[in-house]
């Protein structure tokens, strides 16, 4: 049976944070258990370009950075490709092609890249290639025709517009090329988007709120200790809020029953500690030295493995230069399908090149 196509992926514009153990790498793990999907996971330099233009270097080593935090969490090359955006020629060509599919008017209304713009406070200064990336994106998911893409809930735009891109093609070009994306999104859904260490809507490199992967334990206990909670829970007898607290939202994406019966035994869940702390008697402290073992729980093995494989930084580059050339070969393959469905496909189109030289006689 012919595996499907998952794709996924990242921008190489820092280290991984927990937000995405949550909300992308863990389920990246589990479906590359099954043997019913073959999974690869882009690295996607040239979309991190598109707001770091000025920065390559960050891009460079993040790309390495990036490689680390995948082995770590336990992604595995031999199951796995682990691919570099630039180096896939299919994925730059492609949206040449998408973007005449694609109004502006459209572009503006995606509200991910809407409140990105907004965050980087680009003004009048807003890269062309900023705004048109989700056309960029769209390639990427299409190039692999990947069928699955796992992902937090602020790339549905995102799968939209590839949807909607995939539609416009095959309908256009008379054609069945292009297969249409589905999101695979995390079970629990505190991980959709988890919330940044500040309270801010998300955790992301670009916003500085993040708990990294690699953070080692002290580094992690810190940013746990100065999390933001409830402002309106002052005195540990005052009733809280556990709603828009992080360090709620934090316990609902990583606890396990068993973290309970280890560390705070006095509740068998984590709806029982809520109930307290919203009826007051429950301190912001107490919560956090409890979320402080359930993250040094949950990474401290993957740290340990980070630190091993980075001791070989040779073999990262091997890795993704394999994981790379096998994605160009099969992006290559669409490619070709899209050449010619479009028509510009003169050179090896054997009925154009007949009908030349039977009108020419
Ligand atoms: P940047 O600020 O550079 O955009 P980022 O932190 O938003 O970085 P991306 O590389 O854009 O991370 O996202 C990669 C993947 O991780 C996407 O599937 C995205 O949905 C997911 N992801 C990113 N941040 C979070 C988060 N806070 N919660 C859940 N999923 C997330
Ligand atoms: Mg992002």
């Amino acid at each position: 049976m012919e595996k499907s196509i998952i794709l996924t992926g990242d921008r190489p514009t820092g280290s991984l944070h927990i937000g995405h153990y949550a909300g992308t790498l863990e389920s990246r793990v589990k479906l590359q258990k099954t043997d019913k999907y073959h999974m690869f996971v882009l690295i996607a330099d040239l979309q991190a370009l598109t707001d770091n233009s000025d920065n390559p270097e960050k891009i460079r080593q993040s790309i390495l950075e990036l490689t680390l935090d995948y082995l770590a969490v336990g992604l595995d090359p031999e199951k796995t490709s682990l691919c570099v955006q630039s180096g896939i020629p299919a994925l730059t060509e492609l949206p040449m092609y998408y973007s005449n599919l694609v109004t502006m008017s459209r572009l503006e209304r995606n509200p991910t890249v809407k409140q990105e713009i907004r965050a980087h406070g680009f003004g009048h200064n807003l890269p062309v290639g900023f705004v048109t990336y989700p056309i960029s994106q769209a390639a990427d998911i299409t190039a692999f025709k990947a069928e699955y893409v796992p992902c937090g809930d602020d790339q549905l735009p995102m799968l939209e517009q590839a949807r909607e891109i995939v539609s416009s093609f095959n309908r256009i070009y008379k054609c069945n090329v292009l297969v249409e994306p589905q999101a695979i999104l995390p079970e629990r859904s505190a991980c959709f988007r988890l919330v940044g260490t500040d309270g801010a809507a998300k955790m992301s490199k670009s916003l500085n709120n993040c708990i990294y992967i690699k953070d080692d334990e002290k580094t992690t206990r810190e940013k746990v200790m100065s999390m933001y909670t409830d402002p309106l829970h002052i005195n540990v007898s005052d009733p809280g809020h556990t709603a828009n607290n992080p360090v709620f939202i934090y316990l609902e994406a990583f606890s396990k029953k068993e973290h309970f019966d280890e560390y705070l035994p006095e509740y068998s869940c984590l709806d029982e500690m809520k109930q307290h702390y919203e009826k007051g008697g429950l301190g912001d402290m107490k919560c956090k030295k409890f979320l402080n073992s359930v993250l040094q729980e949950t990474f401290s093995d993957i740290r340990k493995r980070r630190e091993e494989f980075s001791k070989d930084k040779g073999e990262l580059l091997n890795i993704l230069k394999k994981g790379t050339s096998q994605a160009a070969e099969i992006t290559n393959k669409t490619l070709t399908e899209v050449r010619n469905a479009i028509g510009i496909n003169y050179f090896e189109d054997v009925l154009f090149i007949n009908n030349l030289t039977r009108s020419s006689v």
